[in-house]
């Protein structure tokens, strides 16, 4: 396919630059990491994503995990274009939500009861409140290399030692807030144990991604979650699942069915809304019914439960639901990461490959990588060089080493070997 080059998507970065801080609405978008600037999106269709210069690009970004049917999905869009003929907003109940909310139940036995949010970051946010509030404690414990949004708790790194006051990521954050956040290695149940002996009774919760995508695709050791939930359990703290991104991606029911977990919250987001700002969280009907107004914990939105949402998030799971549709998402994850990790090989170029169900990332580095120390002894440099021949051959990866690639049910065999070639193409001009 002929390249049409970058020239508008340059000319529209460079008036974003004017008027939106760094051109972009969210910091990852602006392909720092990658060392250019980003491709405007005109449009996208099944697999692929349309820039506005022309270009077509197989997307294994799918809007950062959402889209995992596909595009413009012709269900979804349907209902959506319904949807828009009774109104886009009334701040007053539908039934849509309580069908949306019944099939996550249905999805995720964990949960009995669960309040939907506008995005994955108000979704973590309000579990911790809600944590809090339940439990009457202040601490909460998160990982190295786990992202949750960025709601002040939760932009924290680890201090010097495990039990150091944990360090803001992010000024603005202060101080007495970053000391309520105790940041642990992933992976490693002896650290976890040792921070429960000694603040245990301090802890309302520990937040966990259900497969960490964060700092790439890091899968838990065998027995880690069962380990964590049982020390949560032994010392009464809550057991939030941060299933925003692993949620009706790693399998219908998230990690926590792949991994047989029994949470006591959830938090879901990008897939249930189809491609339309969604979050949700959701746990036992004990700890759910001491949220406003059924409880005094309060949390609220003006546009949450929005029905268009709801109508994406429907028509999404619906497709998600019939048989044989993750076993599709898997095989065809697995003949993509594979076929990349040859590629690489062919070419001596060091790539780790770590992959569960539909997402996956290839680390630039020897070490397999089971943590974040792990995750960050990649070759940055060489995963740019890769991005950027990738995207000029019409492959558009997440623009970031530590991020995980995304199947969806719309990539066909042929995209997957054009992408792979592609691959070939690329793995040779960063062992260049
Ligand atoms: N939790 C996880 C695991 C995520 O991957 C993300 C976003 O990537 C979030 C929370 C935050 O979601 P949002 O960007 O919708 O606020």
């Amino acid at each position: 396919m002929a390249h049409h080059g970058y020239e508008r998507s340059e000319a529209m970065f460079a008036e974003a630059l004017k008027v939106i801080p760094g051109g972009v609405n969210s910091p990852v978008r602006a392909f720092k990491s990658v060392g250019r600037n980003p491709v405007f999106i005109d449009r996208a269709n099944g697999a692929y994503l349309y820039d506005v210069d022309g270009n077509r690009y197989i997307d294994y970004v799918q809007s950062w995990g959402p889209m995992i049917v596909g595009h413009n999905h012709p269900e979804v869009a349907e209902v959506l274009k319904a949807a828009v003929d009774r109104g886009t907003s009334y701040g007053a109940p539908t039934e849509l939500e309580t069908k949306l909310a019944n099939m996550v139940l249905e999805a995720f036995p964990a949960m009995d009861k669960v309040r939907m949010v506008n995005s994955g970051t108000e979704a973590t946010m309000s579990a911790l409140r809600l944590a809090r509030g339940f439990t009457g404690r202040s601490k909460i414990v998160k990982f190295e290399g786990c992202y949750h949004g960025h709601a002040d708790s939760l932009l924290i790194k680890a201090g010097s030692g495990a039990l150091t006051f944990g360090v803001p990521t992010s000024p603005g954050v202060p101080a007495n807030i970053a000391a309520n956040t105790i940041t642990a290695p992933y992976n490693d149940l002896e650290t976890l144990r040792e921070i429960f002996a000694q603040v245990g009774s301090d802890i309302a919760a520990v937040i966990i991604e259900g497969v960490p995508g964060n700092m790439g695709v890091v899968p838990p050791r065998p027995g880690y979650l069962q380990g964590v939930r049982e020390l949560t359990q032994e010392f009464g703290a809550l057991l939030i699942f941060d299933e925003v991104m692993s949620g009706f991606r790693v399998a219908y029911g998230g990690a926590q069915s792949r991994y047989k977990i029994d949470p006591d919250i959830t938090c879901l987001g990008k897939i249930i809304g189809g491609g339309l700002p969604v979050g949700a969280y959701g746990g036992k009907a004990e700890i759910m019914e001491k949220i406003s107004p059924a409880g005094p914990i309060y949390q609220a939105g003006t546009l949450s439960g929005n029905p268009l949402a709801m109508t994406a998030g429907i028509a999404t799971l619906n497709i998600l639901k019939r048989p044989g549709t993750y076993d599709e998402l898997e095989k065809k994850a697995a003949y993509l990461a594979d076929g990349l990790a040859q590629a690489a090989q062919d070419a001596g170029v060091a790539v780790s490959t770590n992959r569960v169900g539909a997402m996956f990332t290839g680390f630039f580095t020897e070490q397999p990588v089971n943590d974040f120390a792990s995750a960050f002894t990649s070759d940055t440099e060489a995963f740019a060089t890769y991005f950027r021949a990738m995207l000029d051959r019409g492959v558009y990866l997440a623009c970031s080493q530590f991020e995980a690639a995304f199947m969806s049910l719309a990539h066909t065999q042929e995209d997957l070997d054009a992408t792979i070639a592609a691959a070939r193409e690329s793995f040779q001009v960063v062992a260049e």
